[in-house]
């Protein structure tokens, strides 16, 4: 029997990655339903070629724009809109598999609505976590849901867990994500200042949308990743620790109390952590070619340069305040972000925009999701006042 998939957000990497694998295994896997915000063209050829039941979109504007390709494609898609209709379509009771690959604070509560509902959930959504991290684990401990990361480094870690648990125990001592330092690894910050978005988004090794990719390069996205890793598999913030590794092949390593350390190693393909989520426990091919290590020759790996690099320490004690902060955290670097690719600030104002709004912010314990839906829009206000402010 097939299983039924999910997809949310099936136009960015993820989703372009994740019907890829799906593609080379027509037998065991089906689309039920596709989603996207506004890329309609692109996902009126996604539901041309994979027939899902449903595709749903944000706006009425954009729901009529692609229910008349969809038509003149002939495709028998049905169209919804709107965010009720996204939980709908992570919850439906055919379903069996949703792959949250949403960027962003958008993505939280339609993936929410698929742990809640119990579902295999292949988690690249890392927002979720780091905005509501306790939240989240607990929803996924009452409804049972089976929750598989393939954001590419927590993957990895879970494939080193000897035992193939969603949580480490006392006999790993230590977890260490790779950063590849993204395309300003060594510069100083005053070379930083003047970068172009482009620039910011030319990542060396991954193919990626432009707010994770800016994100690469301040540094950002590992501490967001140190966040999640941090929720995900019950590790204090002390015990996760960042490496530079330009070369990207390593993916994590996980540290045993015996002194053993297991690595994971391939190439940098997001097919691969979704082939083997999709798969798990079983193995199934990506597309992806095995890694030739005579090629590879050299592994470097160093300490991560703090000082021109200031976002990845934000995170760190973002995590260690607990509360809301990894709340404010995420709200104030996606309003930075914004406020970078659309040319207000400049690169190194995201860093300054991030801690300030950290700074000015008083944390609080959040215990429910409309608590943390309040903190994030609370901090969006002040990090836009502070972007305000930094522009006059
Ligand atoms: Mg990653």
């Amino acid at each position: 029997m097939s299983q039924q998939v999910t997809i949310l957000g099936s136009t960015g990497s993820i989703g372009v990655s994740s019907l890829d694998v799906i593609s080379r295994h027509p037998e065991d896997f089906k689309i039920f339903a596709l989603t996207a915000n506004v890329a309609y063209q692109t996902l009126a050829d996604q539901c041309a070629k994979y027939n899902p039941s449903y595709a749903v979109v944000m706006k009425q504007n954009i729901a009529q724009k692609l229910t008349s390709v969809l038509r003149s494609k002939g495709c028998n898609t049905q169209v919804l809109c709107g965010a009720e209709d996204l939980n709908l379509v992570a919850q439906e009771s055919t379903v069996d598999i949703v792959i949250a690959g949403i960027v962003g604070s958008i993505g939280l509560r339609s993936t929410m609505a698929a742990v809640e509902s119990g579902k295999k959930v292949l988690l690249a959504n890392k927002e979720s976590l780091v905005m509501a991290g306790r939240l989240f684990k607990q929803a996924v401990l009452r409804s049972g849901c089976t929750l598989l990361p393939i954001d590419s480094e927590h993957n990895a870690i879970f494939q080193c867990l000897s035992d193939n648990r969603q949580s480490v125990n006392e006999t790993i001592t230590k977890l260490t994500l790779p950063a590849s330092g993204g395309p300003f690894r060594g510069w100083q910050a005053k070379q930083m200042r003047d970068v172009t978005p482009d620039e910011a988004c030319a990542h060396p090794n991954w193919k990626m949308g432009r707010k994770i990719s800016v994100d690469s390069a301040t540094l950002m996205n590992k501490g967001l990743e140190v966040i999640e890793a941090s929720f995900l598999f019950e590790m204090p913030a002390d015990s996760i620790e960042v490496l530079i590794h330009p070369q990207s092949i390593v993916h994590a390593f996980v540290h045993y109390t015996d002194g053993s350390t297991l690595a994971h190693l391939g190439v940098p393909d997001m097919r691969v952590p979704i082939a083997h989520a999709l798969a798990w426990p079983k193995r199934i091919k990506s597309g992806v070619k095995t890694l030739d290590l005579s090629v590879v020759s050299d592994l470097e790996f160093s300490l991560p340069d703090h000082k021109n690099f200031p976002c990845l320490q934000t995170a760190y004690d973002a995590l260690t305040s607990g509360g809301d902060a990894t709340t404010i955290l995420n709200a104030a670097n996606e309003t930075a972000v914004d406020a970078f690719l659309n040319s207000r600030i400049k690169f190194t104002q995201i860093s300054e925009i991030v801690r300030d709004t950290l700074t000015n912010s008083i944390f609080s314990p959040i215990d429910t999701i409309e608590e943390v839906e309040e903190s994030d829009a609370r901090a969006r206000i002040l990090s836009s006042k502070l972007i305000k402010a930094a522009v006059k």
